[in-house]
């Protein structure tokens, strides 16, 4: 697809070239005639002239001469129309690929990221059939049952909107960079909005939360910025055990305001840091603790908003210690 539309680019930028360079080669091949003949006019007058003096006949105008310099004339032009032909093809070539470059790297991602949500799709989908098949075909399900086996559904089916929600979110980001609005925004009041987002899960798997963010001002999207805390504050509750304590900090230097949020869970292995911002990605443990939701969006999120703000999110972490995500933001 892409290679033809590279040489239909590339016969049409050669069509535009030659075209005008057709033209002026005509164009020059004309006025130069012309100026042949008049050349050649004003010799003969001159010629005549000094022979009229001498009283002799003069010689006939020198008709092969003309020609010849003409045919020369049609020769080089032909050249340089050439050589411009063969240029200009390679150029246009050369032009037209590094012109749909990003245009296929973005279809490419597009494509990817259509079979990854596919695949991702596909497999809770074919859990929830399933299992309604099985009990469907069950004429001994009792009402009780029936009505467990409907919760369960309705839990897969949350959990499918939730995955259905983060696929749009990385699409909203994918599709256009830069968060509409851009204002002034608080620090000390994103932080406290994104904690009220999660304070139900706080209480339900008994984590404290240790607030010590002070307020900065800088320029951002307040949403964006809410959803991005929202995000690493239900990491930190995910992966930590009952009991343990999530803090939160930050600090202004000069133009960079970044914050922290630390928790005392399970971590995150070496290998698994340069990999968890990216689609889908879960780590071996977080995969096997089925207990564990999640579809591996919420950093590859987190990594477009903070990208869109011109920062740099970065972790640190400790097996069965804890992680601490940082995010520096220009203020
Ligand atoms: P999800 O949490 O839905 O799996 P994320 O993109 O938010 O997806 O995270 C990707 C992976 O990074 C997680 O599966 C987990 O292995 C790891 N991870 C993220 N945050 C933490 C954390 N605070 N502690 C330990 N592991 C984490």
């Amino acid at each position: 697809m892409f290679t033809s539309a590279r040489i239909k680019i590339t016969a049409w930028y050669l069509l535009i070239i030659m075209t005008i360079s057709l033209a002026f080669s005509l164009f020059i091949y004309r006025v130069l005639s012309q100026e042949i003949y008049r050349f050649a006019r004003t010799q003969r007058f001159r010629i005549e002239g000094r022979f009229f003096i001498a009283n002799i006949s003069p010689p006939s105008p020198d008709i092969e001469l003309i020609e010849e310099t003409k045919n020369r004339l049609v020769m080089t032009l032909v050249v340089i129309n050439g050589t411009i032909l063969a240029i200009s093809g390679t150029l246009s070539y050369f032009l037209a690929g590094h012109t749909l470059r990003p245009i296929q790297q973005m279809v490419e991602e597009q494509n990817r990221f259509i079979s990854d949500s596919s695949h991702e799709l596909r497999t809770p989908l074919t859990a929830l059939k399933s299992s309604l098949e099985v009990n469907l075909r069950d004429k001994k399900l009792s009402l009780s049952q029936a009505r467990k086996l409907m919760a369960e559904n309705i839990k897969e089916v949350d959990e499918l909107q939730s995955l259905s929600d983060g696929l749009l979110t990385l699409t909203r980001y994918n599709s256009s960079p830069t968060p509409p609005e851009f204002k002034k925004v608080h620090l000390a009041d994103i932080v406290a909005q994104a904690v009220t987002k999660v304070d139900s899960l706080l209480l339900k798997n008994e984590i404290i939360l240790k607030n010590q963010v002070n307020d900065v001002t800088f320029t951002g999207n307040r949403q964006s910025l809410i959803d991005l805390v929202v995000i690493l504050l239900d990491n930190a509750i995910k992966y930590s055990p009952a009991g343990s304590t999530i803090s939160l900090s930050s600090n202004a230097k000069g133009k960079t305001v970044s914050f922290s949020i630390k928790d005392q869970g399970m971590g995150i292995t070496a290998k698994d840091i340069p990999l968890i911002f990216n689609r889908f990605f879960r780590s071996d443990v977080s995969r096997s603790k089925t207990e564990i939701g999640g579809f591996g969006l919420g950093l590859s999120i987190a990594k477009k908003i903070v990208d869109t703000h011109h920062g740099h999110i970065s972790v640190i972490s400790s097996l069965n210690k804890g992680s601490t995500f940082t995010v520096s933001l220009q203020v």
